[in-house]
């Protein structure tokens, strides 16, 4: 199994000078679960006996982006990997990350405190994998189940509940009986749990290909009901739930996930910044939300049109012609790609004339109407009413009796 990735192959030296110096190291959590999963892995997590110090007198070029929690980055050959120290987390004291990491020599101690038996795994540089907590099995029979005892462990750290749904939905898995009991035990503690965090857990739910499953039990364990804006939503959560795209059950991306929940909430473009403010969400994701959610309800009710295209851009329609399979609505990619070919411009920057040389031909000091008739002219231009020249337009908008020169 290692042999056959890049990633662990290349992360193998790291363990063997780490054993060289008198240390135990080994691949730990998701990318042993995802190699056994034959899924692709994105990253090597590695965990070793060793001290951060100690690592540090190992590597000559290291960086300290986690000390405090045993986390060291070793450069080498311009690849980075972490390599982090066995440890326990103690002292759980606001349902939140541990106040206190301590390190320990004991990979079992380690495994121990992971969340679920899937992501407890370790494997040793031969490919060898130590199962403590009856992982591989729980993997075989797709199953997320908390190491130890559920109560604890989300009593401990609240996150790990919106973690488990993400999981059943990113492996298509289902949750095991008393992991989700204590998840509808305990969801209120979920409102001690950073937005920003509970977000990143939530976007995993979405994208994932159990999504219908994960997004069930999200309801079923009344999770929804301690994120932002969504405790009044029970019905129209179970709808969205429910949609799905006979081709690919996936959703393309986080814009377009973030617009079919709001479409499916029936939440207009203006509700759409205080809704993913309130979810923490960029600005740039914001305003990429509020296009499409424009876009797509205008496309439920009619044809994609030149000017809709040009407005939402086309990477954004593209996304919002897929959604359209997801509410049974058919998509028109052939007329996407006949527009995209006809438009006459694809940008502001594209045309010909601009504010100066409106100001020089009218001889009209910048005004109102400046704006006006350039957003006037976009339109035109883009409707092919005129022609993106400049001689052109300027007799157009004298023509048009527009403006008086
Ligand atoms: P992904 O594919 O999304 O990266 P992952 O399993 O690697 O999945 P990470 O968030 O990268 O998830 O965490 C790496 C490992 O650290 C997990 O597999 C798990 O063993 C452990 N872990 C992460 N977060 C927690 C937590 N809140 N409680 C307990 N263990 C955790
Ligand atoms: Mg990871």
């Amino acid at each position: 199994m290692i042999h056959d990735n890049l990633l662990f192959t290349k992360a193998l030296p790291i363990i063997t000078e780490i054993k060289k110096a008198g240390y135990e190291a080994y691949f730990v959590g998701g990318c042993v679960r995802d190699a056994l999963l034959n899924k692709e892995i994105n990253d090597v997590d590695l965990a070793t006996s060793a001290f951060p110090a100690e690592i540090k007198a190992i590597f000559s070029k290291t960086i300290d982006v986690g000390i405090e929690h045993g986390t060291v980055m070793v450069l080498r050959n311009d690849e980075t990997y972490e390599v982090t120290t066995f440890r326990t987390e103690s002292t759980y004291q606001d349902f939140r990350r541990p106040d206190q990491v301590v390190f320990v020599r004991s990979l079992k101690e380690d495994l121990k405190r992971r969340d679920f038996t899937v992501n407890a795994l370790a494997m040793t540089e031969d490919g060898e994998i130590i199962d403590y907590f009856d992982g591989v099995n729980d993997l075989t029979n797709g199953l997320i189940k908390a190491v130890g005892s559920p109560k604890e462990r989300f009593f401990e750290d609240a996150l790990r509940m919106m973690r488990g749904v993400r999981f059943v939905s990113q492996l298509d898995f289902n949750m095991d009986s008393e992991t989700k009991k204590a998840i509808f035990l305990h969801r209120a503690l979920l409102a001690k749990i950073a937005v920003e965090r509970i977000q990143v857990e939530f976007m995993k739910l979405l994208l994932g290909e159990g999504r219908q499953k994960g997004l069930n039990l999200f309801i079923e364990s009344a999770l929804y009901s301690y994120c932002p804006g969504l405790a009044e939503y029970q019905k129209e959560l179970l709808y969205f739930a429910s949609l799905k795209n006979d081709q690919n059950h996936k959703l393309p991306s986080p814009v377009a996930a973030w617009t079919l929940l709001l479409f499916t909430l029936e939440k207009h473009e203006e509700d759409v910044d205080s809704f993913l403010r309130a979810w923490k969400c960029s600005k740039k994701m914001i305003q990429q939300v509020k296009i499409a959610l424009k876009a797509l309800t205008l496309r439920v009710k009619q044809p994609l049109d030149p000017l809709l295209l040009y407005q939402s851009g086309y990477a954004i329609i593209l996304e919002v012609e897929e959604l359209l399979l997801f509410l049974d609505k058919p998509a028109d990619l052939t007329r996407l790609e006949e527009l995209l070919n006809q438009l006459p411009i694809k940008d502001k920057k594209e045309m010909t004339v601009s504010g100066f040389d409106l100001v020089a031909y009218f001889n009209k000091s910048p005004g109102k109407w400046l704006g006006e008739a350039l957003d006037k002219i976009e339109i035109a231009i883009v409707l092919g009413d005129v022609a993106n020249e400049k001689e052109v337009i300027l007799s157009w908008l004298s023509e048009a009796n527009e403006i008086k020169k």
